[in-house]
């Protein structure tokens, strides 16, 4: 069967759902995938737009999207073209030569952030791991210094490799894998005075600190906004002293939060930022972005077989171009909006249950209360029984990110579903 062929056919499955023969066996796949994942009960088959079905046929919402990574849904009839078109066309042939789309790619995203330079891999922990190079190399050449440190905040989330769980600021990552990767430190998130006393006692030490590495909003660590003021003062801080500031734009880049770059809700410009999740709308690309002072790397330095194929990088152009055009970001402020006062009013509702709502655009969380008698995954669990898909952030605080397309019905309807989920906790 062509290739052509086969996406015909499956979005002729698409546009008339029905229940497959075949029955999935979770106990069959248990027994060949490793269990790195707990893993909800259910297995998901089809999808259009906002909506998944699984292989029972039941139909979810997906406020999921793929963990903020689905930027234009399921289905999305850009996608479907970029990727036939492109296959066609040629999909891989290795960073040996220029590939037109990878370049193509980067012109957009440096023309459009920034960013002077770009560099791809294939996940969000590679686009860090190459930061965290970058930096250091960086510290090295450009600074004299013989052991950089960089900077990270508690509650942060950077990726699973051995250095992206070392700058990760949370213990649960790192159990079982010593030795870490030397050269982080770790500060409060929001608190430039534990910023300051830090950099002040770790150059007093013999090491000097080469970065600060933040997310502009943490997501895994329970959907807590950047604070303005604060990362107005840290891009302040590194100005003084040449000390690079790196963002990790991997969950909140390329649109979620109403803006095309988190940043930008902090007034702020990285020296080095990096993008993976909605960049290629589910396609696996990251991308390490840097301003042209800190692009230091030279022909050795740093390599990807898969990264920047022509593959991903022209579903990655598809991605942003029609982010652009359907002026997608205005949907992602409107909707944004309509989510968070739907779920501000569930927590009048339910002053115990929940403290409050948090999150910019479409990357919000509701935070269960203190008191509350539920922990976030049952809250997500009986969402998931009324037909909404939702991802916890942490034990306290369940996390609403779905597609930027997501329309002003499927906001209204999660609410009543998300209504509905409440109702059998309390
Ligand atoms: C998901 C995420 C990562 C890791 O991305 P992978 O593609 O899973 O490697 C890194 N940083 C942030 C902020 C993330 O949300």
């Amino acid at each position: 069967m062509s290739f052509a062929t086969l996406v015909r056919n499956s979005i002729k499955a698409i546009a008339s759902p029905k229940t497959t023969e075949k029955t999935f066996d979770a106990v069959t796949f248990d027994g060949a995938v490793m269990k790195t994942y707990g893993r909800f009960p259910i297995a998901l088959e089809r999808g259009r737009g906002c909506r998944v079905w699984d292989t029972e046929g039941r139909e979810y919402l997906d406020f999921v999207a793929g963990i903020a990574t689905c930027t234009l849904g399921h289905g999305h009839p850009v996608m479907i073209e970029a990727v036939t078109q492109q296959i066609q066309k040629l999909h891989h042939v290795s960073n040996l030569y220029y590939i037109p789309e990878q370049g193509e790619l980067a012109q957009w995203l440096t023309q459009h952030s920034c960013a002077d330079k770009a560099f791809f891999c294939n996940s969000g922990a590679e686009a860090n791991e190459g930061a965290i190079k970058l930096a250091r190399k960086y510290a090295h050449v450009n600074r004299g210094i013989e052991n950089p440190i960089i900077v990270t905040a508690n509650a942060s989330f950077h990726g699973r490799t051995l250095a992206t769980i070392t700058a990760t600021g949370q213990p649960k990552y790192q159990k079982n894998f010593n030795p870490l990767v030397p050269g982080f430190h770790y500060v409060p998130y929001n608190d430039i005075a534990a910023l300051k006393e830090a950099i002040a006692h770790l150059d007093a030490d013999e090491s000097q600190v080469a970065a600060i590495l933040l997310e502009p909003l943490q997501g895994e660590g329970g959907v807590n906004p950047g604070d303005r003021d604060y990362f107005q003062q840290v891009r302040q801080l590194c100005d003084e002293t040449g000390i690079l500031l790196i963002l990790d734009e991997v969950q909140v880049g390329v649109g979620r939060t109403g803006k095309l770059w988190g940043y930008e809700n902090l007034g702020i410009e990285p020296d080095i930022f990096t993008l993976a999740k909605g960049l290629g709308g589910g396609i696996p690309i990251g991308a390490l972005l840097c301003q042209s002072h800190c692009d230091v790397f030279e022909p050795g330095d740093h390599a990807s077989t898969f990264g920047g194929n022509p593959f991903v990088c022209g579903v990655a152009i598809a991605v942003c171009q029609t982010l652009m055009r359907e002026n997608l970001l205005n949907n992602v402020q409107s909707r944004g909006e309509e989510l968070r006062s739907g779920l501000t009013s569930i927590v009048k509702q339910y002053p115990t249950l929940f403290s409050g709502v948090r999150g910019w655009g479409l990357i919000n969380g509701l935070v269960l209360s203190s008191e509350a008698p539920v922990k976030s995954i049952d809250l997500v669990k009986a969402a998931m029984a009324a037909g909404l898909l939702v991802v916890p952030a942490g034990p306290n605080v369940v996390r609403f990110v779905p597609p930027l397309v997501v329309t002003a019905e499927d906001v209204q309807e999660a609410l009543t579903r998300l209504t509905e989920a409440i109702a059998t906790l309390v």
